[in-house]
């Protein structure tokens, strides 16, 4: 009982201290570089339960489509590695269809239709670039228009014989304004007979996706569905048998495991029936607003910093503490301060995208309680603030 106000440890992370890495504290959100989501107690369990025994691949994927595909509104869904790897499959599923001698001479179209539409200003970078991932399915990307202003005319202009789809990128790396909506597009591949696909990798809401009217949806299972590192590809059950017939060609590189797939398949199901809004890993329960006005509370009592609860830009149900750092105060500006955080033991890291303009904030989603107050403590020795008391 006198303990019960102390944190509990971290568990043991033995492997990684025989490696040499100290695991990070990730206030920064869902990011790829930090290893992405962290598995709820279900998913790992599901991923632990593949891992001891065999099953038939084909048929693990097949039924996995099926149970990915109510949980997303689609007809059926390829599981796959991530949502690259899904783009790379869309399109060669476009090309050469389930024709095994086409599947075997990928990334050679050999003669067929092999352009991807898609206006410049989707032609992004997301940690790699999307135009490289049409191309890895045997795509050529062709971008219409200009990079702030592409018009739903231009993509119909560009569309020929030569076109197998159209490509549409939902993204926070994309630009917005000036861009054609997926309607438009998803108009314009229906008025030329050309399938839409989406890579909508970091969305929140399958199901608003998959009601567009796109043939083929792509997201990660990764990011916001909270997956093991891993991808979906949603559509008709025609396109989607397309899209796992690759895996006898370009998908074998990318071959996804049964622990993945097993893992994908119980982290989808949670996020559409979330019975623990407040877990790691989630945003739920108001988005964390009281307890990241708590801390902003207790982060605003150190030296130089201004703290204070603020919602996401993006208007996702995510709240954050947000620090204001006074150089003067502070001893060094946002900049130096998260480098120094992100140096230490252990590495903290937080969200820096506005450090330039002197503020860092805290994302609850990856961080446990016991996590929280990690954050705090490096915080407290950093900025030489009095020990609580
Ligand atoms: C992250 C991302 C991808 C790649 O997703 P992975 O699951 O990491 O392969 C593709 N497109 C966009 C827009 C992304 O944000």
């Amino acid at each position: 009982m006198t303990d019960s106000l102390s944190p509990t440890p971290a568990p043991p992370s033995s492997l990684y201290e025989e490696l040499g890495l100290a695991p990070a504290l990730n206030g920064n959100g869902k990011m790829t570089a930090l290893g992405g989501s962290r598995l709820s107690d279900g998913v790992i369990a599901a991923m632990a339960e593949a891992a001891r025994s065999h099953v038939v691949m084909d048929e693990l994927l097949v039924a996995a489509g099926r149970d990915l595909a109510a949980a997303t509104g689609s007809e059926d869904v390829c599981a796959t590695t991530g949502a690259a790897s899904g783009i790379a499959l869309a399109v060669a599923a476009l090309i050469a269809g389930e024709d095994l001698a086409r599947i075997e001479a990928l990334p050679d179209p050999g003669g067929r239709p092999h352009e991807v539409v898609l206006p410049k200003g989707h032609a992004v970078h997301f940690g790699a670039p999307v135009r490289q991932m049409i191309a890895l399915g045997g795509g050529r990307p062709v971008e219409v228009g200009s990079a702030n202003k592409v018009r739903a005319a231009h993509l119909a202009a560009a569309v020929g014989e030569r076109t197998a789809a159209l490509m549409y990128v939902q993204s926070h790396h994309a630009v917005h304004k000036g861009m054609p909506s997926l309607a438009e597009v998803v108009a314009v591949g229906r008025e030329h007979g050309v399938p839409v696909i989406v890579d909508a990798a970091a969305e929140e809401d399958p199901r608003a996706w998959t009601s567009t009217g796109a043939d083929l949806v792509v997201f990660s299972g990764g990011k916001a569905l909270g997956g093991p590192t891993s991808g979906l590809v949603c559509g008709s059950a025609a396109l989607v048998a397309a899209c796992r017939a690759q895996y006898a060609g370009i998908g074998r590189p990318m071959k996804v495991g049964k622990e993945t797939v097993l893992g994908l398949v119980r982290a989808v199901r949670e996020h559409a029936a979330p019975s623990d809004g407040g877990q790691v890993g989630r945003s739920g329960q108001g988005g964390h607003h009281d307890r990241m006005a708590r801390l902003a509370v207790r982060l605003d009592a150190l030296p130089g910093i201004t703290a204070r609860v603020v919602p996401d830009e993006a208007g996702r149900d995510i709240h954050r503490a947000q620090l204001l750092v006074d150089p003067v105060g502070a001893g060094r500006d946002a900049t130096g301060l998260a480098a120094e955080l992100a140096a230490g033991s252990p590495p903290v890291f937080l969200r820096d995208h506005h450090a330039g303009s002197g503020r860092l904030a805290v994302d609850p989603r990856c961080l446990t309680p016991e996590e929280e107050e990690a954050v705090v403590r490096r915080l407290r020795e950093l900025l030489g603030a009095a020990p609580p008391n």
